[in-house]
């Protein structure tokens, strides 16, 4: 029995797991507790996913699919490493469960069975916290080094926070009654090891032996996946050209008519600059007028001197 983590404890366990995470815009408050009525938790497994497709993180986070809303996962997983919180409710990712699968993570047991529709069965988004695992699951894509890395973190954190185990930790297939297959596919390596293929079994190995370390552990030299800056397909948030772009065409009060019409920021800048050109003609002017009447003036009083 858990009751599932806050926002802020999410945040807070993934950090110190070494995991880097952004908040999906809204994540806060999207969840399918108020839609359906029914209350996340409490929660005891923590089920993994592939999204089977590219670039999944709004279809995860907010637009859903046909017949099934946002969110999709509690966490988005980019091959980049990077993770995305989209939920700290209920969220549509597990599906229909097979009961003895399930008990057997209820249980922590050592072995888990195949999911078997004849032993019951249960809402799987009431217990469980779901992570979308960015790969085609084609058997073929490739997860890469630091996402598989991120991924062990990210389970590791959950069951650091809560105190479980690595056999609470699954994944879809072993759970569901659906036919599901994810997560699969090759991993680029983790660790020591080089090139291997994604087995439950070696992924809830990995979490425990991260469980046997701080928090703060790496199991090799990994590189801390870092948030592009550049790509706002990417993160969804404005570039810095953006911003200014949005900044220079805000309307504000004419200062001319006393906010009675609006202009554009870029046309009240022009302004500046042309009235600091005209400012500046001007003063050249009246300097060379001084000049010449210092020049009429020191004249004056030369003739004066003479006489
Ligand atoms: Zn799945």
């Amino acid at each position: 029995m858990a009751t599932p983590m806050s926002h802020d404890q999410w945040l807070k366990a993934l950090r110190a797991e070494g995991v880097t995470v952004q908040e999906y815009p809204g994540w806060r408050t999207r969840e399918r507790d108020d839609e359906t009525g029914l209350t996340f938790g409490p929660v005891h497994m923590f089920l993994n996913h592939h999204t089977a497709g590219r670039n999944s993180r709004d279809i995860v986070a907010k637009n859903g699919v046909p017949g099934l809303p946002a969110p999709l996962a509690h966490v988005y997983l980019a091959k980049s490493g990077v993770a995305t919180m989209c939920s700290a409710g209920r969220a549509n990712h597990a599906g229909t469960m097979a009961r003895n699968a399930y008990t057997s993570f209820l249980n922590e047991q050592s072995t888990h069975p195949a999911p078997s529709q004849a032993s019951g069965t249960i809402d799987g988004n009431d217990v469980s916290y779901g992570c979308e695992t960015e790969n085609l699951g084609d058997g073929k894509d490739v997860y890469p080094r630091t996402q598989y890395d991120a991924w062990v973190r990210i389970n590791a954190a959950v069951c650091r926070y809560h105190g479980w185990s690595a056999e609470s930790v699954g994944c879809h297939k072993e759970t569901s009654v659906e036919g599901k297959v994810d997560p699969r596919g090759p991993v680029e390596g983790y660790g020591s090891r080089g090139r291997f293929e994604f087995t439950p079994r070696q992924f809830r190995a990995d979490v425990a032996e991260r469980l046997r370390h701080p928090a703060s552990w790496s199991p090799s030299s990994v590189s801390k996946p870092s948030i592009p800056q550049s790509n706002p397909e990417e993160d969804g948030m404005p570039t810095v050209q953006e911003i200014a772009e949005a900044v220079m065409h805000f309307p504000m009060d004419d200062p001319r008519t006393s906010g009675t019409k609006y202009v554009r920021v870029k046309d009240v800048l022009w302004w500046i600059g042309a009235d600091a050109a005209h400012a500046n003609a001007r003063t050249e002017a009246l300097e060379a007028q001084v000049a010449a009447l210092t020049a009429k003036v020191d004249r004056l009083i030369a003739a004066n001197t003479q006489g």
